[in-house]
């Protein structure tokens, strides 16, 4: 997958993590509720996934929540919080993925209000933008903890200590972070947080909500008691095992793949700036993650070359992968301030582990050949 550079949108699934599901596919396919042998095995596999999943993140087993990915985790963070708690007002960055937005909106139809917190140039919540909004009313506050289009990282256990103070639970999205970057759920002072396995070399179907201890929220799914009744539904054992291996991999693995990332990213960011003088990479100087270039070719339309790079098989995307179909420009541009015009040639480069110093070479090499070519296009037609 030498061309593939849109891995914040999912990344291929290790070998060493299809080897630990494959057995729960096969064999052992009881079902874990069930009090025989074979569903003991699936219980205990569950089991020791919870365990090696709250490693990663510093939290305790018993905090972690199994759901269908992150979108489930974000939405039953805060469908559990609207549905439980008084009415009241809900905040969030103005950068949050739809998977936390949506919900939000979702709510004001049953008598919350929300409001989005603004961010600054590179995308980021401060703590006095977040001050001036909190009151009393506030119930909920979400700011991610790595956006997915320019990778910028907010400072969550900054955030915190405010938002509990005026007696709001705090929710941070943390899919993208989760395996790129140390994060310590306990240290944060979020009471909730979302992690998704297939950002990490894990399946897709799986991820976590992960639970403050005491926190009761009302599940999105009733049913048969499935994680303590916090959410219904035979569990995805397979899926869940393979979350539970790539957590483990990712935090044995981190530093050094986080190394060999943001070597890579100099690499890219170098060569593009010397290919290509006039492009854009967004929030440059601000802290992020090591994989991800948020980028543009003033006058280059964002779509037109991802379809031009395509054909040589390069894989990359305009931002985020929910919204890519879409043809609207960035909802993280907009929030920071970036002008329509620029938002439209945005593209996002994520890199993986596998990514080779050859890889990022014919990256550039490519990007510069075809940005050459639509601008000899474009200044023909002038003619
Ligand atoms: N939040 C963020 C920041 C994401 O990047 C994504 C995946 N695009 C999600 C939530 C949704 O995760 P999932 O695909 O596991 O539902």
């Amino acid at each position: 997958m030498a061309g593939y550079f849109d891995h914040n949108a999912t990344t291929p699934l290790d070998e060493r993590v299809l080897e630990a599901m494959l057995p729960y596919l096969k064999g052992s396919f009881a079902n874990p509720s069930s009090i025989h042998r074979l569903g003991r095995l699936a219980r205990t596999a569950i089991e020791t996934a919870r365990e090696q999943v709250a490693a990663l993140v510093n939290a305790h087993p018993s905090q972690v929540i199994f759901t269908s990915g992150a979108t489930e985790a974000n939405n039953a963070a805060i469908m559990g919080v609207g549905l439980r708690q008084p009415l009241g007002q809900m905040l969030f960055s103005g950068v949050e993925h739809p998977s936390v937005q949506e919900p939000m909106f979702a709510l004001n139809r049953h008598g919350w209000r929300n409001q989005r917190i603004p961010v600054d140039a590179a995308g980021r919540t401060s703590i006095e933008q977040l001050a001036a909004l909190l009151n009393d009313q506030t119930h909920l506050v979400s700011v991610m903890w790595a956006n997915n289009e320019t990778g910028v990282l907010n400072d969550i256990a900054a955030l915190a200590p405010a938002v509990r103070e005026c007696g709001s639970l705090l929710h941070t999205d943390a899919v993208q972070a989760a395996g790129k970057v140390t994060v310590d759920f306990s240290a944060s002072g979020a009471h909730l947080m979302s992690i998704s396995a297939h950002k990490m070399y894990g399946p897709k179907g799986a991820g976590a909500l992960i639970v403050e201890r005491g926190l009761e929220l009302e599940p999105l799914l009733h049913g048969g008691g499935q994680e303590k009744g916090r959410r219904g539904g035979t569990e995805n054992v397979a899926g869940i095992v393979g979350f539970g291996k790539a957590a483990e991999l990712a935090g044995q693995e981190l530093a050094t793949q986080q190394a060999h990332m943001l070597k890579m990213r100099v690499r890219f960011e170098t060569g593009l700036r010397s290919a290509l003088q006039e492009s854009v990479i967004f929030a440059e100087q601000a802290e992020r993650l090591a994989n991800t270039v948020f980028m543009a070719v003033p006058g280059i339309d964002g779509e037109t070359l991802i379809m031009a790079l395509d054909r040589l098989g390069y894989a990359i995307s305009a931002g985020a992968a929910c919204g890519s179909d879409l043809h609207v420009p960035s909802t993280t541009l907009k929030a920071m301030g970036i002008d329509t015009e620029l938002a439209r040639c945005a593209v996002r480069v994520s890199l993986g582990v596998s990514t080779a110093e050859a890889d990022v070479d014919g990256l550039i090499e490519a990007i510069k050949q075809q940005v050459k070519q639509l601008q000899g296009r474009a200044a023909s037609s002038w003619a």
